[in-house]
C-alpha cells in the first residue's frame, strides 16, 4: 500500500481548493451573486405589481359598469318623479329608490378612490422594481467583467495545479481515492490525517478522539485506518 502516492495527490489537491476557494471568495464574485439575487427580486416586484395593476383595472371596470347601470337607472327615477299623475305611494317607493342609488353612489366613490390609490401604488412599484432592476443588472454586469478578469488571470496557474493533481492521481490505489473522494465532496479537508500520539494509543488528529482496537490494529498492520468518529483516513506517521 502506497500511502506516499495518496499524500503527494492530496498535496496537489489542497493547493487546487485553495486557489479555487481563492477565485470563488473574489469580491467580484460575491457581488455578482448579490446582484443577480437583487435583479430576481426586482423581476418578482415588476411581475407581482403587474398582476396588482390587472386586478385594479378589472375591479374598476366592474365598478364603472355597475355605475352606468345605476345612474341610468336614477335618470328614470328622475323623470318619473316630474311626472304629475304619481300617486303617493309610487312617489314614495320612487323617493325611497333614489335614496339608496344615492348611498350606492357614495359607496363606489369611497371604492373608486381606494381603486385609485391601488393603482397608483402598483404603479409605483411597478416603475421601482423596473428602475432596480435595471440598475441591479447593470452591477452585475460589470462585477462579472471584472470577475471573468480576475479569474482568467489565474486560469493558468489553476490548470497547472490541476493537472498535476491529475497525474498523481493516477498512483493512488482506487479504493482510497474513492474514499478520499466521498470525505472531499463532504468538504472534509484534509480527509488524510496522520495519527498523533504513541502507538498504543493514537489519536485522529481530523477530530481529537482515540482509535479504538480496530483502528489501531488497521493502523498498525495496514498503515492506515478510518476513524470511527469523523471517518477520514488516518495514516501512521
Ligand atoms: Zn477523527
Amino acid at each position: 500500500m502506497n500511502l506516499d502516492n495518496l499524500l503527494k495527490y492530496q498535496e496537489a489537491d489542497l493547493a487546487c481548493k485553495k486557489l479555487l476557494d481563492e477565485i470563488r471568495g473574489n469580491s467580484d464574485y460575491r457581488e455578482m451573486k448579490k446582484f443577480k439575487n437583487e435583479f430576481n427580486a426586482a423581476k418578482q416586484k415588476v411581475s407581482e405589481s403587474e398582476t396588482l395593476a390587472g386586478t385594479v383595472l378589472s375591479a374598476y371596470n366592474s365598478a364603472n359598469e355597475y355605475l352606468d347601470k345605476n345612474s341610468a337607472r336614477a335618470e328614470e327615477l328622475c323623470a318619473l318623479l316630474e311626472k304629475d299623475n304619481l300617486s303617493e305611494d309610487e312617489e314614495k317607493a320612487a323617493v325611497s329608490e333614489l335614496e339608496s342609488l344615492r348611498v350606492a353612489f357614495a359607496e363606489w366613490e369611497k371604492k373608486a378612490a381606494q381603486l385609485k390609490s391601488n393603482a397608483d401604488k402598483a404603479l409605483m412599484e411597478y416603475s421601482g422594481a423596473q428602475k432596480s432592476g435595471k440598475s441591479a443588472r447593470d452591477s452585475y454586469a460589470s462585477a462579472k467583467e471584472n470577475y471573468e478578469k480576475f479569474k482568467a488571470s489565474k486560469e493558468d496557474e489553476l490548470q497547472k495545479l490541476k493537472s498535476r493533481r491529475d497525474t498523481l492521481e493516477a498512483g493512488v490505489e482506487p479504493e482510497l481515492l474513492e474514499v478520499y473522494k466521498s470525505l472531499t465532496a463532504e468538504n472534509k479537508y484534509p480527509a488524510f490525517v496522520p495519527a498523533l500520539g504513541d502507538e498504543n494509543s493514537p489519536v485522529c488528529s481530523g477530530c481529537g478522539m482515540m482509535l479504538a482496537d480496530t483502528g489501531k490494529n488497521d493502523l498498525k498492520n495496514k498503515g492506515y485506518c478510518r476513524c470511527e468518529t469523523c471517518r477520514k483516513i488516518i495514516y501512521k506517521p
